[in-house]
């Protein structure tokens, strides 16, 4: 097992990467820009090193710093969290031919699912259902009618090389196509460099399930069941749990099977996460995440296991313990912590002048805050993340709804108020929504 671990993150998963790293007895070292020298995962780490200024692209995006701070500690392994260099196959790749082990996928796998027209194009040649659609990248505009008149509007346009709800428009015309053709294009080619865009019909009530992957080097794959990460804003997501109230222990047992199958013809090695909307009892494969997700606790706690360990593991090049069915135990429910307003929604950074966080049988918080400490502006406005467990789902919303009560962070806002209306909502108590009610709630509306 290796003896040193660099975490190439920030933020409430590196502190979360560095605990499993203690459990494991492995030494930590943290990287952090300027903006975050008095940060919780570098007062935690075992070693920090400081790899640039505030912006992203000047520190946690600059792979030679980054690989300079692993060489000086003398770190073995490189974890690289979620967001940032996590599905950057370049980086795996020079990670790895400097001489270092990437805690994640092969590049090749990165590099296939982190285009969406090509991971379409596998999953449906292994079997993988998938939304009717341009099949590629869209062409001209008399291209782009004819898919839109084919599968019928509406329709949304969205990135090949998208991630994190960027760059995605819905036309519901042929009079509004080319704009929004020219907008996901143009957002696209901002965002991710590459203005290729896809044509999918608009699904107008789907719920977003998506399936837990964990694989060997030595060709065992198995799935850790369903998350339902239904309940997002401008799709992202909010809200998650496990298992999904919608979903028959057959169609889990179905879908699980089938994305650990197209895992298992990939060659696909470590944790990864197959991405479906759910609509009319069809499921439809969107896309594959090939790293750790931010709702990977919800996962964690209603199988028992640490998915952070098992990536270790298995980058260390160990056989998965675990091979066959694995028993979902209980309900497990994820709240996103952001600082941000809870009305209008813009970022609340500053400092945190009061921090209590909720505990108390079935509750876990995942975050990176503590009493005095400073969110900075320049990152993502996620600060943390509350978890609960309960035998039942009614027992995991109680729990969620005592924790929300006890929750204190004072100094920024933070979207705590809106969870606690969600957790009171009937229709998220009973389980009826789609990816499109939280929209509504926060303009007023019913889910
Ligand atoms: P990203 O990689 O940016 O997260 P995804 O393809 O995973 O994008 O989609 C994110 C969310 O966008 C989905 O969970 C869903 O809410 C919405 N979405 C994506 N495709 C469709 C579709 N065809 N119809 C309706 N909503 C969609």
């Amino acid at each position: 097992m290796f003896k040193k671990v660099l975490i190439a993150n920030r933020g409430e998963i590196a502190v979360r990467i560095h605990r499993t790293c203690r459990d494991m007895g492995i030494s930590t070292v943290a990287v952090h820009s300027t903006a975050d020298a008095d940060a919780l995962h570098v007062k935690m780490a075992n070693e920090s090193v400081c790899i640039g200024p505030a912006q992203s692209d000047k520190s946690y995006l600059h792979i030679p710093a980054i690989l300079a701070a692993a060489e000086v500690t003398d770190a073995e392994a490189i974890h690289p969290g979620y967001g940032f260099l996590s599905e950057n196959e370049k980086f795996a790749e020079i990670v790895t031919a400097s001489g270092f082990t990437f805690i994640g996928p092969k590049a090749e796998h990165i590099r296939l699912m982190g285009d969406k027209v090509a991971a379409l194009e596998y999953a449906k040649k292994v079997g993988l259902p998938t939304i009717p659609g341009s099949d590629g990248a869209v062409g001209d505009e008399k291209h782009a009618f004819e898919i839109a008149n084919r599968i019928g509007y509406p329709v949304i346009i969205k990135a090949a090389a998208g991630g994190g709800g960027r760059g995605m428009k819905i036309a519901h015309s042929d009079a509004a196509l080319p704009n929004m053709i020219a907008m996901a294009r143009a957002e696209a080619k901002a965002a991710f460099g590459d203005a290729t865009v896809f044509i999918e019909k608009f699904l107008e009530k789907p719920r977003h399930i998506e399936i837990q992957i964990l694989a060997d080097s030595h060709g065992n794959v198995i799935h850790l069941g369903e998350r339902d990460c239904t309940l997002q804003r401008r799709h992202q997501k909010v809200v998650e749990e496990s298992p999904s109230p919608v979903l028959s222990q057959n169609q889990r047992e179905s879908l699980g099977e089938l994305s650990a199958e197209a895992c298992r013809k990939m060659g696909y090695v470590g944790a990864g996460t197959m991405e479906f909307l759910y609509e009319d009892g069809k499921f439809y494969f969107i896309e594959m995440n090939t790293r750790l997700q931010v709702e990977h606790p919800v996962t964690e706690l209603v199988t028992g296991l640490d998915l952070v360990e098992e990536q270790i593991r298995v980058a260390a090049g160990e056989e998965l313990r675990l091979k066959g069915k694995v028993a979902l135990r209980g309900h497990a429910i994820e709240c996103r912590i952001n600082a941000e307003c809870p009305d209008t929604f813009r970022p609340s950074p500053g400092k945190v002048d009061e921090y209590f966080a909720p505990g108390g049988p079935g509750v876990r918080v995942d975050a990176s805050l503590y009493p005095g400490c400073t969110v900075p502006p320049y990152y993502d406005a996620m600060v943390g993340k509350l978890i609960v467990h309960g035998n039942t789902r009614d027992q995991a919303l109680a729990r969620m709804r005592r924790a929300l009560e006890e929750y204190v962070v004072g100094g920024i806002k933070t979207n705590l108020p809106l969870h606690r209306r969600i957790m009171n909502n009937d229709s998220f108590i009973n389980g009826h929504y789609n990816v499109h009610s939280l929209e509504r709630f926060i303009q007023g509306g019913l889910f």
